[in-house]
């Protein structure tokens, strides 16, 4: 991690791109690290043509929307921007958007996560931010919001399993906006854990009907649009509306119980759970998208969805084995590719093929995939 330019102006007003709903556990990091916080607006098309018209054409959609979350937190009066890095494109969208971001004539600080999963790291840097910042108060804040992710991810696992079902349309919904409400305002561990398990139990009470033949469908492929539901043109609900249980093991709470995306022996368990379509690690999520793909078969899942941001390397490589994984056993893979273009309606129609096949094949066990090259096809 670096710290590389602290604003002239105080206080430091800090804020950080959207992904999914994790800016509440952020937000509590910074609030507890004494840090006052702009979060950016919600995303909306906005976000995507600011960030899409100031970056580079052919760079990867999450470093789009990220400019974008930055141009409009620095128009509510930020000051001091965060962002991440990783081991591929991801590890220079920092330092690039930072220039990028001068060149419009903005003036702010930059907080470059570099260090990977490092809490020391994170730690001494942040104290660069606010000196009086003790480590017992820094372990104390970043347990909070450990606790606050894994109960979202609770939640939201729930919601994606169950919200294909529900009686009433939008009821889950409903359940999922008020337990993000309650979390949001949740200040200690005892309080998390409540919250958690109250609106695990009343979810249980939400009238759901189940069919005996319902699809299971695994969603793999790379983090940003998987856990951004905007980037993904809300690809979850829309596989809800038409009676999925959807499964997603890319989760922070997951992550971090992994030590981060490339721990070691994560990866050499998920290469040692491939049926031997990885054999190295194909770099950022790439590995992961294969391993599961192919557990998922192994357990019955109806089919698979891959999403990838448009150019994402790890993922075009993650894509070869997995053309092959889907041919040699007939198992159904939809690639979808994300770009600023990308239309809901070019989505949605894949999705009625794609779900009108797997049903197809329920009636029929063990027939060729009908949807044939289109269910392999990449629109990369
Ligand atoms: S994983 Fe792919 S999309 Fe994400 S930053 Fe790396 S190259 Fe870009």
């Amino acid at each position: 991690m670096s710290v590389n330019q602290l604003p002239d102006s105080r206080p430091f007003k800090v804020s950080f791109p959207h992904m999914g709903n994790y800016c509440i556990p952020v937000k509590t990091l910074a609030e507890e690290l004494e840090c006052e916080i702009v979060l950016p607006p919600k995303m909306t098309r906005r976000t995507l043509e600011l960030g899409a018209r100031h970056s580079p054409e052919f760079v990867c959609i999450p470093f789009k929307y990220n400019l974008g979350n930055y141009i409009e937190a620095l128009e509510k009066g930020a000051n001091l921007l965060i962002q991440a890095g990783g081991g591929c494109r991801f590890g220079y969208y920092g330092e690039v958007q930072e220039a990028i971001l001068r060149d419009l004539g903005y003036d702010f600080g930059m907080v470059r996560l570099l260090g990977g999963w490092k809490l020391r790291d994170h730690i001494n840097d942040f104290k660069r931010v606010n000196p009086r910042l003790t480590m017992m108060r820094a372990l104390r804040a970043y347990r909070l919001a450990l606790r606050q992710t894994r109960a979202l991810d609770a939640i939201e696992d729930y919601v994606r399993r169950n919200a294909g079902f529900e009686v009433e349309e939008g009821a889950f919904e409903q359940v999922h906006a008020a337990f993000l409400g309650e979390l949001d305002t949740a200040r200690d561990k005892r309080t998390i854990a409540e919250i958690e398990r109250r609106y695990l139990a009343e979810m249980a009470t939400v009238p759901t009907e189940r069919p005996d033949d319902l699809l299971r469908i695994g969603i793999v492929g790379e983090l940003y649009v998987l856990m951004e539901p905007f980037s993904n043109l809300f690809v979850e609900k829309e596989l809800a509306k038409r009676g999925v249980e959807v499964h997603r093991f890319v989760t922070v709470s997951n992550m971090v119980s992994h030590g981060g995306r490339k721990g070691p022996e994560h990866l050499a368990d998920l290469i040692s759970r491939s049926g031997d379509y990885v054999r190295y690690h194909l770099g950022a999520d790439g590995t992961e998208s294969v391993s599961m793909t192919y557990q998922l078969m192994e357990q019955g899942f109806d089919g698979v969805l891959h999403l990838k941001p448009f150019g994402c390397m790890p993922e075009v490589n993650a894509m070869a084995a997995l053309q092959r994984l889907s041919r040699e056993h007939t198992f159904p893979v939809l690639f979808i590719s994300y770009d600023a273009q990308t239309s809901e309606t070019g989505l949605q129609t894949r999705l009625d093929a794609f779900c009108d096949m797997l049903r197809m094949r329920k009636q029929r066990p063990g027939a060729a995939l009908t949807a044939g090259p289109a269910a392999e096809r990449s629109t990369a």
